[in-house]
């Protein structure tokens, strides 16, 4: 691994900024540490290298013709392939849109390229992202960078382990149930899931509409924030897109820069830890807290009685809306058609959804059309509605004695590959953290508290802020950074011998 692959986001926009490197010379080191550990890590379905390279150029040149841009311009980035980008494919890891290629720009890409950086390529995800370890990716697994035959979260694993395996120092993922929180917690990167309406979904492949989020994640909170700063903005493309006012339209980037918590209130959500996690990485959790108290914050235990029936809610609302969602795809208007030229329009739909969809998506539309069929749609969707307003009511409760609550990320450390692909329940009870965040449409991020001391794995601390609070999450998440090497152990960074090659 060179120099250039191991600095963070921010060394690299102002190295790139001060011409002491171009931008060309980290895109082409980023491609040359895909090729070495990608073969092992599996983070890409494609990479864009020509394209990639002339974009880097381009920056280049402005800069030499003394032009400002901003902090992360000609920095490279990896983005999770559901978000649209022209000129490649977009798949969401499905089968189903095979040869599909997106005719516009999603508003998150369109800000990317905008703000000069540099599309690396597309990153593997359980298809529609559908999933907590990308193992239901058409396209095969992600590995965990940290130890090869462990999961690296999902559905965004593939972003999360481009960023570990210093592949790319910047990522975009989304978040319906955890899927940036939950990937960023294992992989020990960090990963930030916006308030509902920050950042636009236009030209995102919509999963559960009322849930989905796109967001940043990095290796640093610092990058994380300047990441965040870069995507967030009303888009009259999406309706539910949000207006930012007062402290939001500065930008969180100022707040990961401060890193205090002195006087900061901080519940630690009873609900979420205990029995059942386990214990390493309820003890890191605890030992963060501590951190956070050492720095000047006041800690308080909050009661959110109704998270026990969060999995229950999300698992009826979010397959509802994905089997509406995934209607449109029917063999006719995206991808994969099946079924011979004399075929019916119904034949054409079997034949291609039967074959373009998973296990995983087909149970989710089954779940889905069963919760709103006639009969059936108040006793579950109807009752899983009013369980979200519990829950987003117990949050607002909370918030009147704190100013952001913490838990543990996810219940574990990385699990192994395969073993919880057959048991559904095993899988989904890992988002048991994160999904709350979602139901409430707040905000809430993952950085690193250290490794477990039970297999020296990655554990993530997570901070929920309110809504369009989302700068309160960096506020917490730089403290804890700032006192904990998070970094430590990583066993990439000494690099002897490079990934790929160990295998
Ligand atoms: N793992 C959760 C699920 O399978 C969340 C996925 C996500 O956030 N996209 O639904």
């Amino acid at each position: 691994m060179t120099e250039l692959t191991r600095l963070d986001a921010a060394e690299l926009g102002r190295r790139i900024a001060s011409r002491e490197v171009s931008s060309r010379e980290v895109t082409a080191a980023c491609f040359d540490r895909i090729e070495a550990v990608d073969g092992a890590v599996r983070a890409f379905l494609t990479t864009d290298r020509e394209r990639a390279l002339q974009a880097a150029d381009a920056i280049d040149t402005r800069i030499a013709a003394g032009e400002k841009l901003g902090p992360l311009a000609g920095v490279p980035i990896a983005v999770k392939d559901l978000l649209c980008y022209q000129g490649l494919p977009t798949t969401a890891s499905s089968r189903i849109l095979e040869g599909w290629m997106p005719p516009y720009n999603s508003t998150v890409v369109e800000r990317l390229l905008d703000a000069g950086l540099v599309i690396l390529g597309k990153t593997n995800l359980d298809e529609f992202a559908l999933g907590s370890s990308t193992e239901t990716s058409a396209f095969g697994p992600t590995h965990n960078p940290w130890a090869l035959d462990r999961i690296p979260g999902g559905s965004g694993g593939g972003s999360a382990a481009a960023l570990a395996s210093f592949e790319a120092p910047l990522a975009i993922g989304t978040d319906t149930g955890g899927s940036i929180r939950q990937p960023a917690a294992v992989t020990g990167t960090v990963g930030v899931k916006p308030t509902y309406g920050a950042v636009s979904r236009y030209g995102i492949i919509a999963v559960a509409s009322s849930l989905d989020q796109a967001g940043p994640c990095a290796r640093n909170v610092y990058d994380t924030a300047l990441l965040h700063d870069v995507i967030v903005g009303r888009d009259p493309r999406d309706g539910t897109s949000v207006e930012l006012s007062g402290t939001q339209a500065v930008g969180v980037a100022d707040m990961a820069r401060r890193a205090d918590v002195k006087g900061l209130r901080i519940g630690v959500v009873k609900e979420l830890g205990g029995e059942g996690y386990q214990p390493g990485v309820e003890q890191r959790f605890r030992e963060a807290v501590q951190v956070l108290v050492q720095a000047g914050a006041e800690v308080v235990e909050v009661s959110c009685p109704h998270f026990v029936h969060s999995l229950a809610t999300y698992y009826l609302i979010m397959p509802a809306e994905v089997s509406s969602n995934l209607s449109r795809y029917d063999g006719m208007r995206y991808g994969l058609r099946k079924g011979g030229p004399d075929a019916t329009t119904e034949q054409v739909m079997r034949a291609s959804r039967g074959a373009g969809f998973g296990a995983e998506a087909k149970r989710r539309i089954i779940l889905g059309t069963y919760a709103l069929s006639a009969g059936y749609y108040d006793a579950y969707y109807g009752s899983a509605q009013k369980m979200r307003t519990l829950i987003a009511r117990d949050f607002a409760v909370a918030y009147e004695v704190c100013d952001v609550l913490v838990s543990p990320t996810t219940p574990t450390t990385a699990f192994k590959l395969g073993e919880k692909v057959d048991d559904p329940l095993a899988m989904y009870m890992s988002d048991l953290c994160t999904i709350p965040v979602n139901l409430a449409g707040i905000a809430a991020g993952s950085v690193p508290c250290g490794l477990s001391p039970d297999d020296g794995l990655p554990v993530g601390f997570q901070i929920i802020a309110p809504a369009l609070q989302d700068a309160r999450v960096y506020q917490v998440a730089a403290a804890l950074e700032a006192a904990l090497d998070t970094q430590r152990g990583h066993p990439l960074l000494d690099d002897a011998p490079a990934l790929g090659e160990a295998r």
